[in-house]
């Protein structure tokens, strides 16, 4: 049953939180008693103080995921069996979903009512999809010489790290551990300093659901823990959803070491185009408000730049500032607010900062462009900016905040190359009423993911994510996830 607002305030008081690490089946602090603060970005209360894991934690968890790898109680595990536990965790994380959506919210200031229906949902299908899967898929018998039987089989790879952002913290965690625990690996994962606490609250939910010691763990900290993990000799594999810039450091790190296994899922700069034959222009201007306002815009994929044509501009502006009203920010705990608090000081900061650009280099405002303060939380209105040129600073860096930018343009040729020019690839969205456009503009814009007529469709697992260019490599979601987390083998055996 869908919970009130008062009903939410209440359960907020009278949460627990956990702060410590999770290593080897046990929580614990740091050893060196270090901690950071982890704050309510909509009120500014701090909510917990979390454990600060350093060398000695990563040591221990590396070596506890090894022994617990090597051990075979997972990875050896029949699929079946290692399906049945993780359907288990599963359904733990249904079962504590008013938490953990709580503790999301409270976290990272995103509105309770996606942090139950995307986030938390979307964390406990994900482990679902892949359990079911894993008992599905087979290897292959090669077609070699008939004096030979040739198998290509998948392994687990061993140690997993997954490094993952303050966005969609739970959600962007288990699109990491689900396969990677399916595929018989023990994680560990490496939540932001900016959103610790669902993951470490995880952590003992998959070992009341039969995930044994060493396979789950959890070591909060900053940036300098995620180091430690890219430069470790005994991690197999990394798995890094963040900022380009940070992936560029963990691909560095993975080569100054062991090569581990690296996959990056970066950043982007998302178009979204909109041809003179939309099918719907009211439609398109709600769905690019929603593209780039819903998550405040912390959205990797967000549609951060509208390419509208000229000739529709004037209908597609005045339906969209009408959209944009529908955003305005509010207390996240409310299950009515769309949108709720930037996630900290330091992101607010950039928001603003990049607001302040637009206006410096000549971008004329739509909408909002202000902070808003409700109880002293950090709080940006929906804010656009019609921008003259395409090489307008906000047309070209990532911001992450609810600031898009509208650029004009004449003909489609114009608008795909406006489009790809971007050192991301990561989504783009055409809206068009012919479909032979549709195919072609999709066709040509180099991006891992198009939406035709719609944005940010498609939550099942099925489809792969990921980015072109310094978008990131390798997929996440639907299967060819799993290939991230094994190692292909070839056994050749000789008949006599
Ligand atoms: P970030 O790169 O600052 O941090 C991500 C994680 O890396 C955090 O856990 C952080 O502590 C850790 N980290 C920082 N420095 C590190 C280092 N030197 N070595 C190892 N780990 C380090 O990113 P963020 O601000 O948390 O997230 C926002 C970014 O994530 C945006 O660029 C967004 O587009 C991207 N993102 C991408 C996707 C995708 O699927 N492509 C999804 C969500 C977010």
């Amino acid at each position: 049953m869908a919970r009130s607002y008062p009903e939410w305030q209440q359960l907020a008081t009278e949460l627990e939180i956990e702060g410590r690490a999770f290593i080897a089946g046990e929580y614990s602090a740091a050893q060196d008693g270090r901690s950071f603060a982890c704050i309510n970005p909509a009120n500014g209360q701090t909510l917990a103080q979390i454990a600060w894991c350093g060398q000695r934690e990563v040591d221990t968890a590396v070596q506890a995921a090894r022994q617990a790898f090597e051990s075979g109680e997972w990875s050896a595990l029949a699929p079946l069996a290692r399906g049945r536990i993780l359907k288990r965790f599963a359904a733990l994380i249904r079962e504590c979903s008013d938490e953990l959506s709580l503790l999301e919210t409270l976290d990272v200031g995103k509105p309770i009512a996606d942090t139950q229906s995307v986030d938390v949902a979307g964390a406990a299908y994900c482990v679902e999809w892949f359990a079911e899967a894993i008992d599905k898929i087979g290897g292959e018998v090669a077609p070699v010489d008939p004096k030979l039987v040739g198998l290509v089989t998948r392994e687990a790879i061993g140690v997993v790290a997954a490094v993952v952002p303050w966005n969609f913290p739970i959600l962007m965690a288990s699109w990491k551990f689900g396969p990677a625990l399916a595929a018989g690996n023990a994680v560990i994962v490496k939540p932001s300093e900016k959103s610790p606490l669902t993951a470490i609250r995880l952590a003992a939910l998959a070992k009341e659901a039969g995930i044994p010691d060493g396979i789950f763990q959890v070591l909060p900290g900053a940036g300098d823990t995620g180091k430690m993990l890219a430069l470790h000799m005994d991690v197999d594999c990394i798995a890094f959803t963040g900022s380009t810039a940070v992936g560029k450091l963990i691909a560095a790190d993975a080569a100054a070491s062991n090569l581990k296994r690296t996959w990056l899922e970066l950043g982007g700069k998302s178009p979204n185009i909109i041809l003179p034959d939309c099918p719907d222009i009211k439609k398109a201007a709600r769905t690019a408000a929603a593209a780039i306002f819903y998550n405040m815009g912390e959205m990797c994929t967000a549609g951060s730049r509208v390419l509208v044509h000229r000739d529709i501009k004037d209908s597609f502006l005045a339906a969209f500032k009408e959209a944009a009203q529908g955003w305005q920010p509010g207390d996240p705990l409310n299950p009515d607010t769309a949108m709720g608090a930037i996630v900290d000081r330091i992101q607010y900061d950039k928001v603003l900062s990049y607001v302040d650009k637009g206006l410096n280099e000549g971008a004329t405002l739509i909408c909002g462009g202000k902070a808003t303060h409700l109880e002293q939380g950090l709080f940006i209105e929906p804010t656009a900016f019609d921008c003259a040129r395409a090489d307008l600073t906000i047309c070209r860096e990532e911001i992450f905040g609810p600031v898009l930018s509208v650029i004009t343009f004449d003909t489609v040729e114009e608008a795909i190359r406006i489009a790809n020019d971007s050192e991301y690839g990561l989504a783009a969205a055409v809206w068009t009423s012919d479909l032979s456009t549709a195919h072609k503009v999709s066709r040509a814009l180099r991006a891992g993911t198009v939406w035709v007529n719609c944005y940010d469709e498609g939550g099942d697992m099925n489809f792969p994510f990921g980015g072109f260019k310094q978008s990131g490599n390798g997929r996440d979601k639907s299967l060819h996830a799993m290939e991230k987390y094994s190692e292909l083998k070839s056994t050749l055996i000789k008949l006599g």
